[in-house]
């Protein structure tokens, strides 16, 4: 198989010497050479490779005798393509699964059709998403938002790197164009029906006994922007009884978020804060904090919320401190397409391949481009469960498993 060869010339690329995880940052140098490994891997395939405006890299198995449309995209009516793939960027320190399992897994799958002597009968394509982690430039899945019109082209082009680099002058920098970023409907409507492989971020699949699993849907999630605003003051002459302390009801909100999602059966986190001044001998003056919750279904995550604020407030109030919360970002839940997730469970059935059906808390370009067309999704069992870190892992077994069982929904969707 031809998985090990792809994955290892992959492996070095952004990986950090001290951690062992992965910083590979959307148009940055690691990133260009993510790409570079992406068209050699097409191009020794005779795939053809285009960049879209948006900056998401394709790789196109033409049928015989089907030639590409003016876009570059396959555009033949009839004929719509059948695409899969992921992402190659990273969270800071990631692990090398996520996102460039389904990539390989793509390239790999090529190879396993062609041994099988399948010829497509429409295009079947591999895409790279663009920055789907929002690790750079804080937007996930900002490739496919651009593609779908999620995001409007001008607020992408602004928005700014922890350095105050902006997207576009990233793009410009790594020579491509940003004046043309925006959706792309052509190369939508060419597109019939996507399929992204992708390492589980849990462990369902190893306590069902299962290598492999079929995506089905995304939970509503969200991110919540809480601001605590008190009195600075000398943490050695200030009275207790005189504080203002936004750190106090901050504590209580991290806390309340815990107990609100274990009670709902939910996902509560609070990973990032900040204190300003943020010296070790003051009372703060501000602490702002973000909450990200995840629920099976939209009432459960109001409810979470809710419940954090309501503890929030209410500790805010009994301190003399002042609490603003806005969400910041909300996706309401995806579920993916049931006719294609119908036709991977049967294609998956017949080879006996068994593929148990999984919801998942985490977001992927398979859930934004199902606002537009037909998507599902494979997951590849993690027996460490373990996701965003470098202590992901899939077994070879499993990732050539994870191959079979792309290359056999490919061949039923591309090549009958
Ligand atoms: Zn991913």
């Amino acid at each position: 198989m031809s998985f090990a060869a792809l994955w290892e010339s992959l492996l070095p690329i952004g990986r950090d010497g001290l951690s062992g995880g992965y910083r590979r940052f959307s148009w940055t140098p690691e990133d260009v050479a993510c790409r570079a490994w992406f068209t050699r891997a097409a191009a020794e395939r005779g795939l053809r490779v285009l960049t879209d405006r948006n900056g998401n890299l394709w790789a196109w198995w033409d049928p015989p005798g089907l030639a590409p449309g003016a876009t570059g995209a396959p555009g033949v009516p009839g004929a719509r393509a059948v695409v899969t793939g992921s992402h190659l960027d990273s969270v800071p320190d990631g692990g090398p699964f996520d996102g460039p399992l389904g990539i390989v897994s793509a390239f790999a799958a090529v190879d396993l059709l062609r041994e099988r002597g399948c010829l497509p009968v429409r295009p079947l394509g591999i895409v790279a998403f663009s920055e789907e982690e929002g690790a750079r430039f804080g937007v996930a899945c900002l490739g496919s938002r651009l593609l779908t019109g999620a995001i409007d082209p001008a607020v992408a082009r602004a928005l700014p790197d922890a350095a105050g680099t902006s997207l576009a002058e990233a793009m410009a920098a790594a020579g491509h164009d940003p004046g043309d970023i925006g959706p792309d409907d052509d190369l939508l409507r060419a597109v019939g029906a996507y399929v992204e492989l992708h390492i589980e971020q849990g462990r369902a699949l190893a306590d069902l006994d299962a290598a492999v699993g079929i995506g089905e849907q995304i939970w509503p999630h969200g991110r919540w922007r809480l601001d605590f605003t008190g009195r600075p003051d000398h943490a050695g002459t200030a009275t207790l009884a005189d504080r203002r302390d936004p750190m106090l009801p901050f504590a209580t909100a991290v806390l309340a978020a815990r107990q609100a999602a274990a009670s709902h059966g939910a996902l509560a986190t609070v990973g990032k804060v900040t204190a300003e001044p943020g010296a070790v001998n003051a009372v703060s003056a501000r602490v702002s904090a973000w909450l990200d919750a995840r629920g099976p279904d939209e009432q459960v995550l109001q409810a979470v919320v809710g419940q954090v604020l309501a503890a929030a407030r209410e500790a805010a109030a009994g301190h003399g401190v002042e609490l603003a919360a806005e969400p910041e970002s909300v996706t309401p839940a995806v579920e993916f397409d049931p006719g294609l997730r119908e036709t991977v469970a049967s294609s998956l059935a017949a080879q006996e391949i068994p593929a148990p059906v999984l919801p998942t808390g985490a977001g992927h370009d398979a859930g934004v481009l199902a606002a537009r067309l037909p998507t599902a999704m494979l997951f590849v069992r993690n027996p460490t469960g373990v996701s965003h870190s470098p202590a992901e892992h899939a077994e070879p077994a499993d990732c050539a498993a994870g191959v079979r069982a792309l290359a056999t929904v490919l061949e039923d969707l591309a090549c009958r």
